[in-house]
């Protein structure tokens, strides 16, 4: 009997999904979908790293690019990826939209793409890095901030050695 009631009751009820067009304001404390600027990025795998349900990937075209990948479904929105992004190219926004009506997912998956540079020294392609990335960790001027790590390391020791090796022979020659 108590059955009967239930199902009776179910049947006699309106529907109680929500279509996207009337779904609730999404709460103050949403911290939002995540935002990626390729240009500031340096494919340094950090926020993959940190994510611990695994909502941020990376594929490679070897030679032309790296793609980043963000998958909404499996973000938790702790905000840990855009606290330990070192270049401040990850950013929560609160008025992202936090589901899609769309049946191709649209919405849910990110992708940003970050495309390699020929090395202007060298000629191999590399993660080209932002400026202020370029003057804070190597201090190097315009014509060197389109070298590849290999390059910068090598341009890094020759000034060094430029700088240090007279002193040296100086030293020698007393
Ligand atoms: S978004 Fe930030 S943490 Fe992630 S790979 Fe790019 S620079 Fe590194
Ligand atoms: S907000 Fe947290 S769960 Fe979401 S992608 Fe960033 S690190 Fe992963």
């Amino acid at each position: 009997m108590a059955m009967l009631k239930t199902i009776l009751g179910n049947l006699l009820r309106p529907p109680r999904t929500r279509g996207p067009a009337d779904m609730p304001d999404v709460p103050p404390v949403y911290r939002g979908a995540l935002a990626h600027d390729a240009a500031r990025c340096t494919a340094c795998g950090t926020c993959a790293f940190v994510c611990a349900p695994k909502a941020i990937t990376f594929t490679q075209d070897p030679g032309v690019s790296v793609s980043w990948h963000f998958f909404i479904g499996q973000c938790s929105f702790c905000g840990l990826c855009a606290q330990n992004c070192p270049t401040q190219a990850i950013g929560l926004q609160a008025d992202a939209p936090g589901a899609t009506n769309s049946a191709a997912g649209d919405g849910l998956r990110l992708e940003s793409v970050v495309r390699l540079q020929p090395c202007t020294r060298c000629g191999a392609a590399h993660v080209p890095l932002p400026d202020a990335v370029m003057e804070a960790l190597w201090g190097v001027g315009e014509a060197e901030r389109g070298y590849c790590p290999e390059c910068r390391r090598r341009a890094a020791s020759e000034k060094l050695r430029a700088a240090f090796v007279p002193v040296q022979e100086a030293h020698h020659d007393r």
